[in-house]
């Protein structure tokens, strides 16, 4: 894919870049090497006062920088800028709190001292996507050089202008040049990066086979990765829960960001005994949705990012109707021009469409009708991901046993799954492994050393 800046609400290409030659591939991480030197004995002190600097610039500048999200990828001018206060609410969470994160941990042994300690790994490699393209990069960037260690960003092709930003906007907040890059390359080039002695790390954000890409090159490095793929999130609603609030909430919960959201709810899992009114409520709201020019604010729903995600979007709706599924609203794309897709609603799907086991990167909603909670939760569990579960009920009993039972990284009990700097985020089966955030994400890219001393 060409590097390029492409307003997906117009196909107007807006700017082209070049991608880094191999010579200034190699200077770029000759940098990071040789600042990790320096850069890694720099203190707790240091990094948190240019982290706070980061969290003032980013809110200085949060609707310049909104606006690049959302000429680039298409979500609206209000989110881009939650998210631009998002981020600064990560840097100055990390910036309080690494220390303590990171602090030596005494233990018990057989020797007078026993201490944990964690250091820096040096280079750690982030391949970013585009969804969310300033907070899928800081929960990367913040905690790894809170901890000492140097990053190199990068970033999907169709978001360049958001790369270099977020370069400059470490850069203007006091943090050495080579501690962070953005490197404006294609896939073709991670390969050759994991594959680099100096690079010790690497994450990634993105699709199953990206992911397994990565992985298998770093296994064969035998270099740690963390992974954050894709989910088709259960949203369960059972007869004792708060229907209105429920109803609200899921629209909220698959929508936002245009649909495209690794942690989106994508899959309605509704008790018959409230079923037919969930649905009548979640249809009305569907279709009262606002879908247009994202720099508008009383849009609801911008364009999908690419006409590829558009495509496979439309194509998957279509195999599922074709299979059977019915189209309570939408099922369709809204404009000639522009990657806009009606937010649609599907029911009675048929076992075996692509609701069942398939991600669904934009505006649809498929809802499913169980007999009771032992239905709801083998449905919820039946999929290859496992990222993060929304469950609606009153009844304390099913709200432990789902707890307990659903398979995913998150459960989140009558509210949508978020994340948020306090509490790890990642999940488990084919939505990755590893963990962001939290004290467990800012813990996975150090060398965790343990010091026994007789
Ligand atoms: P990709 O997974 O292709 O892109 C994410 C990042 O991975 C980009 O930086 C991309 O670079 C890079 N990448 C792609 N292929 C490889 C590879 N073989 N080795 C190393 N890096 C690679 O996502 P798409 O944009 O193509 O979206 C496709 C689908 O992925 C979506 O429809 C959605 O289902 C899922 N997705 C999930 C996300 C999530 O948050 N979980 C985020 C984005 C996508 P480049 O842009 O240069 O190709």
């Amino acid at each position: 894919m060409a590097i390029a800046s492409i307003n997906p609400v117009t196909g107007e290409v807006l700017k082209t870049f070049e991608p880094l030659t191999d010579q200034q591939l190699e200077h770029k991480l000759a940098l990071a090497d040789r600042t990790f030197a320096t850069y890694k004995h720099t203190s707790f002190r240091d990094r948190a006062q240019w982290m706070h600097q980061a969290a003032d610039i980013l809110e200085a500048k949060k609707t310049e920088l909104g606006i690049i999200m959302t000429l680039e990828m298409g979500k609206t001018l209000k989110s881009a800028i939650t998210e631009i206060e998002k981020c600064a609410n990560l840097c100055r969470f990390y910036a309080e709190h690494a220390p303590q994160f990171l602090a030596d941990t005494p233990a018990q042994t057989d020797a007078s001292r026993t201490i944990i300690r964690y250091q820096p790994l040096g280079i750690i490699l982030a391949v970013m996507p585009w969804n969310f393209p300033f907070w899928q990069v800081f929960r990367f960037a913040v905690p790894a050089l809170m901890a000492g260690n140097v990053g190199l960003l990068k970033h999907a092709s169709n978001v360049p202008q958001c790369a270099l930003a977020i370069a400059e906007v470490f850069h203007a907040a006091g943090i050495p040049e080579g501690a962070f890059q953005t490197l404006l390359v294609g896939a073709d080039r991670v390969a050759g990066l994991v594959a680099d002695a100096r690079v010790k790390a690497a994450t990634l954000t993105g699709s199953e086979s990206a992911g397994q890409s990565l992985a298998a090159i770093a296994g064969h490095h035998l270099k740690k990765v963390v992974l954050e793929l894709g989910g088709s999130d259960p949203f369960i609603v059972l007869k004792s829960a708060d229907l209105e609030l429920a109803v609200n909430t899921a629209v909220t919960a698959r929508v936002m960001n245009n649909g495209q959201t690794c942690i989106a709810a994508k899959r309605f899992i509704v008790e018959e005994a409230i079923a037919d009114q969930f649905i009548a409520q979640f249809v009305e709201k569907f279709k009262a949705l606002k879908v247009g020019d994202p720099m508008q604010p009383e849009t609801d729903v911008g364009p999908l990012a690419t006409p590829q995600i558009l495509n496979e979007l439309d194509l998957q709706v279509k195999a599922s109707v074709d299979l059977g599924a019915k189209v309570l609203v939408g099922g369709y794309r809204v404009k000639e021009k522009g990657n806009f897709y009606a937010p649609t609603i599907l029911a009675d799907i048929p076992l075996g469409a692509p609701p069942y086991q398939e991600e669904f990167f934009g505006p649809v909603a498929s809802v499913f009708r169980v007999q009771n909670f032992t239905e709801a939760i083998a449905l919820a569990n039946s999929t290859n991901f496992g990222l993060g579960a929304s469950f609606w009920s009153n009844d304390q009993q099913e709200i432990e046993l789902a707890i307990e039972q659903i398979e995913a990284g998150a459960v989140f009990v009558n509210g949508m799954v978020k994340s948020d700097p306090r509490i790890p985020f990642g999940g488990i089966k084919r939505s990755g492994f590893g963990r962001e955030l939290g004290v467990e994400g800012i813990r996975e890219f150090v060398n965790i050393k343990t010091i026994w001393i007789k």
